[in-house]
């Protein structure tokens, strides 16, 4: 496995495995790696012949009151991740390397970044789309694998790359979850022990939502409420949103018929934590 910092020494290793006539997959990530990351590295090696990892907190798509100045780093332990994962090139730029003079032009993806997260996050999808962007460029990827955890972020990315004609597929990872259920993530290790243990309460709200549409409900806020008693109910708890939408969409559904994509940010504690299910898991 090869280690590297910048944007020349991934374009002459890519260029001679692209030389090789060998595909190339890319999984985008912000490092501090846990097992949702390998699955999505498993996927680029089942899918592709040589596999990149990028490990870069990005500047530009945190707000000013979130938590990029705390956000967990650790590149030693994120190397030995993928190494043992059969990754092939990491890549870590430092924030000079990706912005040496700043940056000036943004990727703005509309509709599909209104609602959910984005109605929240002000500029959050625009830097995601932004450095997305600039590491298909660097790494001149064939195919990029993306968590269905940041679901929104999956349907930006896709319509970023049909919208601008990136010859990139982009494919969706299904989210790895604990053992009781709650979605990992590199942000679990802000809960405390107390908060670790209510947390469980947002997928189970997310089941208990499924049970319901699987009975027939059609009411998104019927389900809502349910799902809104169920995580009151704990400690620790304060709800950002909970959303039911078109999963392709993300507009908000009046009433559900066929498909649904179920989704909340819920504060615990200090740490916000998103999630969702996609009701007949058709995307
Ligand atoms: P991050 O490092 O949190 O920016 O995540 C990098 C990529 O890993 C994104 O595409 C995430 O959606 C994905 N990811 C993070 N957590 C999980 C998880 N629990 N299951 C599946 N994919 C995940």
């Amino acid at each position: 496995m090869e280690y590297v910092k910048t944007i020349d020494e991934v374009r002459r290793i890519v260029s001679d495995v692209g030389r090789n006539g060998k595909s190339i997959g890319l999984v985008p990530t912000m490092g501090y790696l846990h097992k949702g990351h390998q699955s999505l590295m498993e996927i680029a090696g089942q899918q592709s012949d040589f596999v990149v990892v990028s490990i870069f907190v990005n500047p530009i798509q945190f707000g000013p009151n979130e938590d990029y100045a705390s956000y967990p780093r650790d590149i030693e332990r994120d190397l030995k991740k993928c190494e043992s994962a059969g990754v092939d090139l990491v890549f870590a730029p430092e924030v000079s390397e990706m912005y040496p003079k700043g940056i000036l032009t943004h990727i703005e993806v509309d509709k599909v970044t209104e609602n959910l997260c984005g109605a929240f996050r002000p500029g959050h999808f625009a830097g995601v789309a932004t450095v997305v962007n600039k590491l298909f460029n660097i790494v001149q990827p064939d195919m990029a694998v993306f968590g269905m955890k940041d679901y929104q972020q999956l349907i930006v990315i896709k319509r970023m790359t049909e919208d601008l004609n990136i010859p990139v597929k982009v494919i969706g990872a299904p989210i790895v979850r604990e053992e009781d259920g709650l979605a990992v993530s590199s942000r679990n290790i802000y809960l405390s022990r107390e908060e670790r243990e209510v947390a469980p309460i947002l997928y189970q709200s997310l089941l208990k939502a499924r049970v319901m549409l699987d009975r027939g409900e059609k009411s998104p806020s019927e389900i809502k409420k349910a799902m809104e008693k169920m995580i009151s109910s704990k400690p620790y708890t304060r709800i950002q949103y909970i959303s039911i939408v078109d999963p392709n969409t993300l507009e908000d559904l009046a009433i559900i018929i066929d498909k649904a994509l179920i989704a909340l940010a819920v504060y615990i504690g200090k740490t916000r934590l998103i999630d969702n299910i996609v009701w007949k898991d058709e995307v």
